[in-house]
């Protein structure tokens, strides 16, 4: 079994490797001419972590470059403690929670590839234009240029792993409306300073209204005097956005007037914003979850298949575990179409479920809460506003829905 996977991100290369592991081949198909280290912080929870760990034998890499997440931490925008709770191997389970840099996180994928596969199967600079269903073929072109000649490549399989602008999705699903935005705008960097709380704390704070930040560091010790490499990004309702750019440069000026006097005794955050060495901008947009994945012998997995909000930390989780599930599928089912119509029956309703649980009740709903019940005010005592049940509750919904309950992970 010989496949094509389209897409060389988080997805795609986490594709390649789970097949591999399963003594299935592949040829991956890249738009950009080179795979650089892009992006700012992402979280790997313990349901995705597991798979890269355990079965990817990716742990001591990904230690080593990656914070291992301590605790998740709740704050309003007075910088009173809502709520904590640990995370990862901190909270039990068998493995740890990354907070890693995205291309620190693609890098070690593409070296295991490279190490594993070979690089005569990573094909850069060819940007697919379309698939055919019945023979399992893809067509590319080269990215970037006038040139339209087509390359045609054949496949057991097409895994489409294109991400937010999928080229594929739109030829599975011409007729789907523009994708949603939420109301929220982002914009996200990465900041050198001093550790601060547990120097593995995942921070939420605010609400989006006045302003909602999340900070967490991605990077230990990155220069002689201890700094980490600080991931945050800024959340806020904003009437109008730009289409989806991961590179869009972003202005401070749009957004640090809702953070100005977010000068806490752990961190001076209008500082931290100042000092970034980039800003990016990005909407909180996605779509809504599709009716099918899967024509013939094309599936598709990752942001292709089912593009979130950022709030709960699930964006590359989910595409490892399609991955996982995926390739799974295709070592014990030789019906190749059947194989990928299992995978579609058991993804789609578990991701399409983190989506929804995005948009109402993400581990963030905390922060939501407690600004409604105080009338965005300062409380006196957190417990006269919301008992330590209910917010455990909420974080509890979310692991539960998202697959990242103790239970679910251990099994
Ligand atoms: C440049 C970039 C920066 C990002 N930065 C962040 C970040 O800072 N924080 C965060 O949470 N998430 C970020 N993401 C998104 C994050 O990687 C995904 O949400 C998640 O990991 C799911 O991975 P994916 O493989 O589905 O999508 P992605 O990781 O987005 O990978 C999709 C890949 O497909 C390639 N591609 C697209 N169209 C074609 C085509 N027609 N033919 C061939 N290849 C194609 C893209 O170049 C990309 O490499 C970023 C994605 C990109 C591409």
């Amino acid at each position: 079994m010989h496949l094509i996977i389209v897409g060389g991100g988080i997805g795609g290369l986490t594709m390649a490797l789970a097949a591999h592991h399963y003594g299935i081949t592949c040829d991956v198909y890249e738009s950009v001419p080179e795979i650089k280290p892009v992006g700012v912080g992402i979280n790997i929870l313990p349901h995705a972590s597991r798979f890269l760990c355990e079965t990817l034998g990716l742990e001591e890499k990904l230690s080593k470059l990656a914070v291992l997440t301590k605790e998740a931490i709740f704050f309003n925008r007075f910088g009173q403690k809502i709520y904590a709770e640990p995370s990862g191997r901190f909270a039990g389970y068998d493995w740890p929670q990354f907070s890693i840099h995205r291309g620190d996180l693609q890098m070690t994928l593409l070296a295991s590839f490279l190490e594993k596969i070979g690089a005569e199967h990573l094909h850069l600079g060819l940007e697919c234009t379309r698939v055919d269903e019945v023979t399992g073929k893809a067509f590319f072109k080269k990215a970037k240029s006038t040139d339209v000649t087509e390359i045609e490549v054949q496949g057991d399989a097409v895994i489409a792993c294109d991400g937010v602008h999928s080229v594929i999705r739109k030829q599975l699903h011409p007729t789907e409306g523009k994708p949603l935005y939420s109301g929220v705008n982002m914009w996200r960097g990465v900041t050198r300073g001093k550790p601060f709380l547990s120097e593995g704390s995942m921070v939420r704070a605010g609400w989006l209204t006045q302003g909602k930040m999340v900070i967490y560091p991605i990077r230990n010790n990155i220069d002689s005097e201890g700094n980490q490499l600080i991931n945050w990004v800024a959340e806020l309702e904003t009437p109008n956005h730009l289409e989806r750019d991961w590179n869009k440069q972003g202005r401070v000026e749009d957004f640090i007037g809702a953070f100005e006097d977010w000068r806490f005794d752990w961190l001076d955050v209008p500082a931290m914003i100042r000092a970034a060495d980039s800003i990016l901008e990005f909407p909180m947009i996605d779509q809504d979850p599709l009716p099918f994945w899967t024509r013939g012998r094309v599936t598709l997995l990752g942001d292709a298949a089912h593009p979130m909000y950022p709030r709960g930390s699930n964006g590359a989780g989910q595409s490892i575990l399609d991955a996982q599930s995926l390739a799974k599928f295709l070592s014990s089912e030789s019906d190749i179409e059947k194989a990928l119509q299992l995978y579609e029956d058991v993804r789609l309703e578990a991701t399409g479920n983190v989506v929804k649980m995005n948009r109402t009740n993400p581990p963030d709903a905390i922060l939501r809460e407690v600004w409604e019940r105080t009338n965005d005010q300062p409380f006196k005592n957190i417990e006269d506003v919301i008992s330590h049940e209910e917010l455990e509750a909420i974080t509890q919904r979310y692991k539960n829905v998202a697959g990242y309950d103790k239970k679910t992970v251990a099994a």
